[in-house]
């Protein structure tokens, strides 16, 4: 160890390393000798750390106190922090180390170049810790003087309070911790960001990047909103992309720290990154991840036509996050791939093909097969219960079968165009529903944790002011997503609560059946409730296109349609069809008496305010009081975001977005038509547009306002809709650990924004 120098260049550095250079030094050493663009940087090490701390005797004094310290007590563990800080930054540094510094910094540049200082701490025994609250940075030195008061201030930073406090917790021993600071050339960046080389909570290969204009610094500490950029690996192309309003960046403040400054009108929602930028950013991810064999967290900046890698760590949150086993690691399913499509619903299962042509048919399905059909249908929802797997040729990420697969935890992978045509009756495939793909034969490593049908655990408590809810179509997955910890339910699709009979609701009221339709509701609804005592639960109203209930009895009296999503379904058809609107309020009715008064009512497809007036006038004519009930919206077709203000006014107590109906309304692309997957932009300016405007106008009117589509899913739209001041998200059961956690990432930064914004005052 006495051997190892007080400094060390970068390019003498090697993972092996991290002993002496901390996990950040040890990284940039073994990225600048793949040949990343690492800017130029020398460690002063652990090794000259510890002959500071023999030289001043603070070895003894300092450990002497911590060992007594009882860390629970705040105040003694401030006082005791307070105290070893102050002999960190009082003790003579030895000549020698300030020498060696000082060389060190003049090679660097003979000029005084701008550096920017962190600290790394390190254990000897540990060979990769790293260690929460103690990753100080100073950005901006210049100087000698300077330079070694950061350092000093970095080493002083091991024995802040969270610092001790964490490593007593940990049961490490302070004794053997040391700490490493890596002085690098501050690239004065134009624009700079993170990037996570592969997805942060499924492990996909998707490089997710996040970037903004000036220093990283705004990026990495959520003083700023960032541009996000989806490039996927395997096709090589930026699939999604989010340009944010960037209204602040942080520059050099051209002395020793950095100012927040605002940006100019121009460039705030300006793009930051050009594809071919984003592009060259990902390979340099990709680059490193491949080296060091795990995905990284990289932070990355730009100046003119210059990139840097700035630095690069493991990501840890990899699978932690919907409580399923750690995803396989990037690129161990391997085999032929047989079709590919959308992957509607994560998981990884093998099995044998069974391809159904005709509903009439699923009788041929078996426990355990992969279901490869064109589309599934409400009749097909016994047999998907039983496969392991479901594989189609059409639809999207909003279609029956991916909505009810995720809520079976049964992998799919929607809009293969031609899995009927390529697979064959009986073969051996493993199908990935989180990539989208079918290989041939059983491929090795599918976990069982993995495949159906898993309990969603509880992720730790993660408290948000914005509701995140949950979204349910079947009562058998209660149980799941009340497990997830969701604040309710935001939407309850009770079609799929009713269609399972494999009858129209048409053919209860010709045959008279009327009491077995409304218990079959009563039951399906109770069962959600009582997984969900005290939380709303938004129940929806009958909302099925016609050609859902075709193959049904009583399917052949269903009027054929050229557009059955434009048709008669939602509460149009209610509003015409009182019979069958009265048998749901009859169910609905029965449960309020019992005292379920955390159920609300959700009209779908509402386009007028009219529409709910009537609804609400035939409830009232019903015996329901409706004055005291839950009565909403959703806001699925534009019109109703265009006049949500007249919705307000009638009353309504809530409004959710239903983002499948509106993305496709208005953008005019069917959200089944897997020929215009890449069209069905939930992002598009458009839609975005008529969301803010709502969530304006509700908010003003005191009306909740909720989204209850797929869009509410992904954690980069949960973040935008935050930021516009939405109330509540209602997700998929698979998705809200995910979702609580943007949500909760936003609604801190909005809080420093402001904090910080006040202190400036
Ligand atoms: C929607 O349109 O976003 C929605 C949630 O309803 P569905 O998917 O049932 O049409
Ligand atoms: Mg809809």
């Amino acid at each position: 160890m006495n051997e190892v120098p007080n400094i060390l260049w970068l390019e003498e550095i090697r993972k092996e390393d991290i002993p002496s250079v901390g996990g950040k030094g040890a990284s940039l050493g073994e990225m600048a000798s793949i040949g990343l663009p690492v800017p130029k940087a020398f460690v002063v090490t652990a090794q000259a750390f510890r002959r500071f701390l023999v030289a001043t005797g603070l070895e003894d004094t300092l450990f002497q106190k911590m060992e007594q310290l009882d860390v629970e007590n705040n105040e003694a563990l401030e006082a005791a922090a307070g105290q070893a800080i102050a002999s960190v930054i009082d003790a003579e540094m030895p000549q020698k180390i300030q020498d060696d510094i000082k060389a060190a910094y003049h090679t660097m540049s003979p000029e005084e170049m701008i550096v920017a200082v962190r600290s790394s701490a390190t254990a000897e025994d540990l060979p990769d810790a790293s260690f929460a609250g103690q990753q100080e940075t100073y950005l901006n030195i210049k100087g000698v003087d300077d330079l070694i008061e950061a350092v000093r201030k970095c080493w002083a930073s091991l024995y802040g309070a969270r610092a001790i406090y964490y490593r007593s917790k940990q049961g490490f021993d302070d004794r053997s911790v040391n700490i490493a600071v890596v002085i690098q050339q501050l690239v004065h960046s134009e624009k700079a960001g993170v990037m996570f080389s592969s997805h942060p909570v499924t492990g996909e290969p998707l490089t997710i990047i996040e970037g903004s204009w000036g220093l990283g610094e705004a990026v990495v500490s959520g003083t700023v909103s960032p541009d996000n950029y989806i490039f996927d690996q395997r096709t090589e192309k930026v699939v999604d992309q989010l340009i944010a309003n960037k209204k602040v960046e942080i520059l050099p403040d051209g002395r020793k720290g950095t100012k927040v400054v605002e940006v100019s009108p121009s460039r705030q929602d300006a793009q930051v990154l050009s594809n071919e930028e984003v592009a060259r950013l990902a390979m340099f991810g990709k680059i490193a991840e491949d080296h060091y064999g795990v995905p990284q967290d990289v932070e990355w900046s730009i100046i003119g036509s210059s990139l840097y890698i700035l630095q690069s760590r493991p990501i840890t949150t990899i699978g932690m996050a919907n409580g399923k086993n750690a995803p396989l690691p990037t690129g161990a399913v391997q085999g032929k791939v047989l079709v590919q499509g959308q992957g509607a619903s994560p998981g990884i299962a093998t099995g044998k093909v069974v391809i159904l042509m005709d509903a009439k048919d699923i009788g041929i399905v078996k426990e355990g097969d992969i279901l490869v059909t064109r589309m599934t249908n409400p009749d097909m929802v016994p047999a998907m219960r039983k496969v392991k797997a479901i594989v189609t040729d059409e639809g999207g990420m909003t279609c029956h079968a991916a909505i009810v697969s995720r809520e079976l935890g049964t992998p799919a992978v929607v809009g293969t165009r031609n899995g009927t045509g390529t697979l064959r009756q009986g073969q051996l495939v493993t199908v990935d529903g989180e990539k989208g793909v079918v290989y041939e034969g059983a491929v090795q490593a599918a976990p069982a944790a993995a495949t159906a049908a898993q309990p969603v655990a509880a992720a730790a408590p993660v408290i948000t002011a914005t509701s995140v809810k949950v979204n349910v179509s079947l009562p058998e997955a209660a149980q799941r997503a009340a497990a997830t910890g969701a604040d309710g339910v935001g939407l309850l699709r009770i079609e799929h609560l009713i269609l399972g009979l494999n009858k129209t609701p048409n053919w209860f009221i010709k045959n008279g059946k009327e009491e077995e339709f409304i218990l079959e509701l009563y039951n399906g609804i109770k069962t959600v409730l009582d997984a969900f005592p005290g939380k709303p639960v938004w129940v929806r109203t009958l909302d099925a296109p016609t050609d859902e209930f075709r193959n049904m009895e009583g399917g052949e009296d269903e009027p054929i349609e050229h557009n059955p999503m434009l048709g008669w379904r939602g509460i149009r058809r209610d509003l015409k069809s009182p019979e069958q609107f009265k048998m749901q309020v009859e169910a609905f009715k029965r449960l309020w008496n019992e005292g379920y008064d955390n159920m609300g009512l959700m009209f779908p497809l509402v386009g007028h305010p009219d529409e709910f007036i009537q609804a609400k006038a035939m409830l009232a004519g019903w015996g329901v009081d409706v004055e005291k009930v839950t009565l909403g919206i959703m806001i699925e077709i534009p019109s109703s975001a265009v006049l949500i203000e007249d919705f307000a006014k009638c009353g309504i107590k809530f409004a959710s977005f239903g983002t499948n109906d509106l993305i496709q309304y208005t953008l005019a692309i069917d959200r089944n038509n897997e020929h215009l997957t890449d069209m069905y932009k939930p992002k598009h300016p458009a839609v975005l547009k008529l969301i803010d405007s709502a969530i304006r106008v509700c908010r003003e009117y005191g009306v909740e306002c909720s989204i209850c589509g797929q869009a509410g899913s992904d954690p980069v739209m949960a973040e935008w809709l935050v930021d516009h001041g939405i109330s509540s998200i209602s997700a998929n059961i698979d998705a809200i650990s995910k979702i609580r956690h943007a949500v909760a990432r936003t609604e801190q930064r909005i809080l420093l924004e402001a904090a910080r914004k006040n202190n400036a005052l």
